[in-house]
């Protein structure tokens, strides 16, 4: 839910009027008699505020660990002290928890005005149950309980008034994101106020030192141990990626693959994958709010958008907020964007790309994820260098570099499956279609043997297309084509083959490199032979072999420039 402006104004009006005058009221009832030094106080005052400033992190989530030194200083100094030191450490937790937005403004006067109702009516109840400012604890049960109860009571006016707050006001978490935890840690801290209340008592400012020391360290030795044990596990996580990534042959497969595992990874609205082509940068992928759309944008130059820099430097960027890179941009990244990461993808130090991510979140990332990124993006470089290098091979095992059709190879293990197919009755039926030029050889003495391979790459063409997808068009050898027919009956077949053997005789061929460097038309004939599966053939040598009988039996020795069929023969 959207905290609305009314909502808002309220707040702030709520703590204008209530603040002060509770402030006001406090002083009256319990004015600090004994506020002992300045000094104290500000010792007091600067523990609060560098324990405030100090919290636990654990996954973004702030745990503030302030009670105990609240406790201390309601003990020693009273109330009136207690409510403004707790505001002082409020707006010092807000800061930290990085509550900077304008829309966000009104989450200072609604957590100061909480607390300031936690400190007052737990201070209350306390004077009311005869407590005192200073108890003397040593040999009296009573008081000792009664500290005990007023601890609670911020334990459980804090738990209901923000639950209150939360469910009322704003549906997210008071100051950090998990309450359960913040609450068990401050019991488990409030003892700590009690120590710091008696040794400050018996040993003056030093006990400030004495306990204050040893909690900051904790606090500062635990963000250390845990934001190392974090970026282990993300270092690990990138190692399974780049495997998972390693497995991959296929471009597009890595490409998707790593753009999942970066949503997983880090918080991501958008994100955006170039590539260098020549002198510019080339969307190969683009992602936002979890859907891929179109990649069909302009090419970015040098220096241009926030891509451009990470490319023309050569190295990451991370911008924390709109106001950081607005400049740059000219790129692709939407308005509403504030946090990105812009990264050089390298592979054996040439730059191949940039890696754009971006949040509508400010200060969505952090520094040691640039890190985990760059080890990321080299595992995508070496993974797209293989799966590249793995495609083109592929490609030139399985097709013919003149005409680009499939080669004999390929051809043969395909007939080998289809046949199979036929035999488990996953198909009706099978055709083959062989072609061969007619007197090709003397086209090639006329013309040229460069003007030879310009027929035969443009005839490919030409089947290709009239083909479509109804079968596998691939060089068979020399000038002999093939046409595999999966669940084609021997007459669709033939229709299929005459009107090959048509478009060819009626269409001229256009040479650009003749011998005499001069354009000319040459027309040419093919002969066509067809065979069908099961009818014609049991096994898938034999259906070749019938085609090829039809050709030159049928066809050929016919007089050319006719299609046969093996039947007819
Ligand atoms: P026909 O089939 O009508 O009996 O006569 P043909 O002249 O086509 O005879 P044949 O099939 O025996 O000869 C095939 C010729 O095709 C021989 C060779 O010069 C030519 N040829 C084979 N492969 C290529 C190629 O890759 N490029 C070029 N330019 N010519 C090729
Ligand atoms: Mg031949
Ligand atoms: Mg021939």
């Amino acid at each position: 839910m959207e905290t609305t402006p009314q909502i808002k104004k309220a707040i702030f009006l709520l703590w204008i009027l209530l603040v002060p005058a509770g402030l006001w009221f406090t002083y009256k009832i319990t004015p600090p008699h004994h506020p002992g030094s300045w000094t104290a106080l500000s010792g007091f005052l600067l523990l609060t505020l560098v324990v405030a400033a100090m919290p636990i992190v654990i996954d973004k989530m702030f745990i503030f660990l302030i009670q105990w030194v609240a406790l201390a200083t309601f003990l020693q100094f009273g109330l009136f002290v207690e409510i403004i030191f707790a505001q002082a450490a409020v707006i010092v937790l807000l800061l930290r928890s990085k509550v900077f937005g304008k829309d966000q403004l009104f989450r200072y006067p609604l957590n100061l005005y909480m607390i300031f109702i936690v400190s007052f009516l737990s201070g209350v109840v306390y004077y009311a149950l005869g407590g005192d400012v200073m108890p003397k604890l040593a040999g009296n049960p009573d008081a000792v309980w009664l500290v005990v109860l007023y601890a609670f009571m911020i334990y459980a006016l804090n738990q209901v008034i923000v639950s209150m707050h939360l469910h009322f006001i704003y549906k997210e978490p008071f100051l950090g994101k998990d309450l359960f935890v913040e609450t068990i840690a401050t019991i488990i801290t409030f003892p700590i106020g009690i120590v710091l209340y008696i040794l400050y008592r018996e040993v003056g400012i030093i006990a400030l030192l004495l306990v204050g020391g040893p909690f900051i360290s904790v606090s500062v030795f635990f963000n250390l141990y845990y934001s190392s044990q974090k970026v282990n596990e993300y270092l690990q996580k990138a190692a399974e990626i780049g495997h998972k990534m390693a497995a991959h042959l296929n471009v597009d497969d890595v490409i998707n693959l790593f753009i999942q595992k970066l949503s997983e990874t880090f918080p991501v609205d958008y994100a955006y994958i170039l590539e260098v082509s020549e002198d510019q940068l080339k969307l190969i992928r683009r992602m936002e709010m979890g859907k891929a759309l179109s990649n069909d944008m302009r090419l970015l130059r040098k220096n241009e958008g926030v891509s451009g820099l990470a490319w023309t430097n050569c190295k990451p960027y991370l911008f924390s907020k709109r106001k950081e890179w607005h400049q740059y941009t000219n790129g692709y990244i939407p308005e509403d964007a504030e946090s990105i990461l812009s990264m050089p993808i390298e592979r054996s130090n040439n730059l191949i790309g940039v890696l754009v991510l971006a949040s509508k979140e400010k200060h969505a990332y952090e520094k040691y994820q640039l890190m985990i990124l760059e080890i990321l993006c080299s595992y995508f470089a070496v993974a797209m260098e293989n799966a590249k290098h793995y495609e083109q091979t592929k490609i030139q095992s399985e097709r013919c570099s003149l005409t680009k059709l499939y080669n004999y190879r390929h051809f043969e293990s395909l007939l080998t499956k289809e046949f199979e197919l036929l035999m488990r009755f996953e198909r009706s039926q099978l055709s083959l279609i062989i072609l061969d030029i007619d007197h090709f050889k003397a086209v090639n003495d006329t013309y040229g043997h460069q003007s030879g391979n310009e027929i035969l790459y443009e005839l490919a063409g030409r089947i290709k297309q009239l083909v479509g997808d109804r079968g596998t068009v691939a060089r068979y050898g020399g000038e002999e084509f093939v046409i595999l027919l999966p669940d084609s009956a021997k007459e669709n077949a033939y229709e299929i083959a005459e009107q090959i053997r048509q478009t060819i005789d009626k269409w001229p061929f256009t040479l650009h490199q003749s011998l005499d460097h001069t354009q000319q038309q040459v027309n040419i004939t093919v002969s066509i032979g067809v065979a069908t599966a099961p009818e014609n053939a049991e096994d898938a040598l034999a259906l070749v072999r019938h085609a090829d009988r039809a050709l030159y039996v049928g066809a050929k020795r016919a007089g050319r420039n006719r299609v046969a069929e093996y039947s007819s023969c």
